[in-house]
C-alpha cells in the first residue's frame, strides 16, 4: 500500500519509540519503528505498519493513502463528527421542560409552544 504526504516530501513518523528493555542482565535496545516518506511516498505490505499508519494521528491530515478518496479529511475525524452532531441534534429534539420527543427541531419548536402558558 502507498501512503503519499503531499505537503511534507521527507515526512517522518514514529510508529513506536525507541525503547530500552532489561534482558538478562543487561540493557537491550528495542528498536522503534520509523517510516520515512521519499519524496512524499511511502510503500509498505507489511500489514503492521499498514495499521499502524492509518490509525496515526496524522492520517488523513498530513498524509493519505492512494486510496480512491484517500485525499478527503480523516474519514475516523468525520465519523466522529458526524456521530457528535448526530448527538447534537438528538438533544435539541427532546423537549428540556417534560422530555418530549420531537422528530424534528421543527417539531419540538411546535411542541414547545404548549410549554408557553
Ligand atoms: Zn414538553
Amino acid at each position: 500500500m502507498k501512503f503519499i504526504s503531499k505537503k511534507y516530501k521527507a515526512l517522518q513518523l514514529v510508529l513506536q519509540p525507541t525503547t530500552k528493555r532489561y534482558v538478562g542482565l543487561k540493557w537491550q535496545i528495542v528498536p522503534g519503528t520509523r517510516v520515512v516518506f521519499e519524496n512524499g511516498v511511502y510503500e509498505t505490505e507489511d500489514k503492521e505498519i499498514i495499521e499502524a499508519l492509518k490509525s496515526h494521528r496524522l492520517y488523513g491530515v498530513q498524509f493519505y493513502t492512494d486510496e480512491p478518496k484517500a485525499d478527503e479529511p480523516n474519514r475516523e475525524g468525520a465519523k466522529e463528527e458526524n456521530a457528535k452532531k448526530a448527538v447534537a441534534e438528538e438533544i435539541a429534539s427532546v423537549c428540556p421542560v417534560c422530555g418530549f420527543e420531537a422528530k424534528s427541531e421543527f417539531g419540538l419548536r411546535a411542541h414547545m409552544r404548549k410549554h408557553e402558558n
